[in-house]
């Protein structure tokens, strides 16, 4: 399982090394003239009533409760990882506010959200303060095939994957098959990695479906069917370690039914609204499908300028060439690739980077307001955090710079110096999506100002016992309290 939209995640996903693109040796008129096709689109942009980025129904994995917990199990690399029951009244008051934010939801986009299953909440015993959303290995029993031109051909002294069938001699030109080819949600095609993809059906309609999902969100990865199978197109990067042209399935990263809340996250929290804050947060990636829309849709430079707009802005066209710079940096998914000459720009022009963190931050304030709940709660929670992680890490968790006492200073201020002009709040290291804590409080005061949400409905009472009772019970479930000694109540 893959930590991979968490909330607060201070290290980014593993990554797997791509072909270098020649991109850079085109002119950079051409990258311009593309401007619209290449660094993104309004689909991209947080606008409200927009909950969800496309509305196929295998976008999300709706796997069981035990299909969850398998791959959990198969993506945990020590112990095996502990779950509360669904029931324990802990887990149902988190389920409760989840309910109450997608009934909210529902009720006024109801055609967004007919194909996405409600989301559920499970609770992990796990002292990290954490939440997350789990991309979950999807496959379909249906050929595939790289086009390849352009690629480097399979490797023949590459070990094949387990199990590969039909692999020929080395250095035979005869195309290798592989169980399944991947398509990330970066438009490139790898190997599964290490969790086992969870086997769908689907029909004509749905291949259909993909293939245009994948031509209308990505800049260069082109699928097409032919002969029963699904090509990737040559625009379509290709992970080196790949042992084969042709495989017997295909497979994507579905978003997960299961939103994971650790114990840590609560019992350091504390606070229930601003945990709720947090699982707005969650839904946000959900109903979004960050797990495979397409990357081309975001990750773009755009001028911060004085303040957010109700529609989010596009990417700066200025600055397409260093879009693109960057975006080949994100797909290598190397974690040691070096980001100070963004980081430069970034400070020096006054631009963001727009990423999945960054919408679902945005779709949270939508989302606690349409619920009832005060939005002013996703920058709350977000500083609690900040501070959590300083106090945790004597500030070295966070990829910002400035610290929790500093950033707190500055948002009474409303992010303005002593001359009224909007401070630069340092975005931190693009290779993680989750930018600094300091710049998501920034931002999402900005988006208070820029959409000022109405709370649309009464708030939600949840029922049940008190809040501090819960604590009590959860902790006492996490440290079972000692039996009592075998000769108390003697003198
Ligand atoms: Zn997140």
């Amino acid at each position: 399982m893959c930590k991979y939209v968490s909330y607060l995640l201070l290290r980014g996903p593993m990554r797997i090394r791509s072909l270098a693109l020649a991109l850079a040796a085109f002119p950079l008129l051409v990258a311009c003239s593309a401007v619209a096709e290449k660094i993104g689109s309004s689909d991209a942009d947080h606008t409200e009533d927009q909950p969800t980025y496309a509305q196929y129904k295998w976008l999300w994995a709706d796997e069981t409760e035990e299909e969850f917990k398998s791959i959990a199990r198969a993506g945990s690399m020590w112990s095996d990882p502990e779950f509360f029951a669904l029931d324990h009244p802990m887990a149902q008051r988190l389920q409760f506010w989840v309910d109450k934010m997608d009934e909210a939801l529902r009720a006024r986009n109801p055609k967004a959200l007919a194909s996405t299953p409600k989301p559920r909440i499970i609770l992990r015993k796990d002292s990290d303060p954490n939440a997350w959303v789990s991309y979950i290995p999807v496959s379909w029993k249906v050929k595939g095939a790289l086009a390849r031109a352009g690629n480097a051909p399979a490797q023949p002294n590459v070990p094949s994957d387990a199990g590969a069938d039909g692999a020929t001699e080395a250095g035979s030109t005869v195309p290798r098959t592989i169980p399944t080819l991947m398509l990330l949600s970066t438009g490139k095609v790898a190997a599964p990695g290490s969790l086992p993809p969870l086997d769908r059906r689907f029909d004509d309609a749905a291949l259909a479906e993909l293939v245009k999902f994948a031509n209308d969100g990505f800049a260069k990865c082109r699928l097409s069917t032919s002969d029963g199978a699904v090509v990737f197109g040559e625009g379509c990067a290709v992970d080196p370690s790949l042992s084969g042209d042709r495989s017997d399935a295909i497979a994507f990263y579905a978003t997960g039914k299961w939103i994971t809340v650790t114990t840590g996250l609560i019992t350091s929290m504390l606070d229930e609204e601003r945990i709720v804050a947090v699982l707005a947060h969650e839904l946000g990636h959900y109903y979004r499908s960050h797990s495979i829309q397409p990357s081309d849709q975001l990750n773009y430079f755009y001028a911060l300028g004085e303040g957010n707009k109700p529609e989010k802005p596009g990417a700066d066209p200025r600055y397409v060439e260093q879009t693109l710079k960057v975006r080949e940096k994100l797909r290598s998914n190397d974690w040691y690739v070096d980001y100070t000459e963004e980081n430069k720009l970034m400070a020096e022009q006054r631009l963001g980077f727009y990423t999945t963190e960054q919408e679902a931050d945005e779709i949270s304030l939508e989302i606690l307001a349409r619920m009832g709940m005060p939005p002013t709660l996703g920058p709350d929670s977000q500083a609690l955090l900040h501070k959590i992680v300083d106090d945790l890490s004597s500030g070295r968790g966070d990829t910002g710079e400035i610290k929790w006492e500093k950033c707190a200073a500055l948002r009474e201020r409303g992010f303005k110096d002593e001359a009224g002009q909007v401070v630069s709040v340092p975005v931190g290291n693009l290779s993680d999506p989750h930018h600094s804590f300091c710049f998501r409080v920034f931002n999402m005061q900005r988006e208070l100002e820029a959409h000022r949400y109405q709370l649309a409905a009464e708030r939600p009472r949840p029922p049940g016992e008190p809040w501090s009772k819960l604590l009590q019970r959860m902790q006492n479930d996490i440290d079972p309290p000692p039996p009592p000694p075998a000769d108390a109540g003697r003198d």
